[in-house]
């Protein structure tokens, strides 16, 4: 098994473990390779030596339930490290916070943000889609936007 330390298009970090280089090449052309935080399949790898899994005990609880994986059926199985998985944990809470309290506009966002931004509308926090282009303009007009994407796993649950 060799670990390769792999980034989504959006800044993620994660490890993945293959059974060897073009077995990894081979998954990441039939988009295989997925993003464990938001799915997404635009992945690269980070140039980094990888380690080879020898199966031996390793230091740390995380590192010895690594070492217990050695075997073929978690090829391409793809983990955070436990830093990630922490940083993870906490964006998906302050994902959960922003969905909590706010209110789905779906695809009628910038009109809502504009309505409530000139006081036509309630004032609120609302969550929506927008284009880059629409969040452009309502940045112009002093309305704030924060936009990020969205775990797909998670829009899912929220449905
Ligand atoms: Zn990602």
């Amino acid at each position: 098994m060799i670990v390769f330390n792999l980034r989504c298009e959006f800044g993620h970090r994660f490890e993945g473990w293959f059974a060897s280089h073009a077995s990894f090449d081979d998954q990441l052309g039939r988009g295989l390779v997925e993003c464990p935080v938001c799915a997404s399949r635009h992945i690269e790898r980070l140039l980094s030596a990888p380690r080879i899994n020898r199966g031996v005990a390793l230091v740390g609880e995380s590192e010895s339930q690594r070492g217990s994986m050695g075997d073929s059926a978690c090829e391409g199985f793809v983990h955070p490290t436990p830093e990630q998985a922490l940083a993870q944990a906490l964006w998906l809470k302050l994902v959960r916070h922003v969905v909590e309290n706010t209110q789905d506009v779906g695809s009628q966002f910038a009109e809502e943000a504009r309505r409530i931004h000139y006081r036509e509308a309630p004032e609120r926090g609302i969550r929506g889609q927008t284009t880059a282009e629409e969040a452009q303009l309502l940045a112009e007009e002093g309305i704030d936007v924060v936009s990020f994407p969205l775990p797909v796993a998670f829009k899912g649950q929220l449905q």
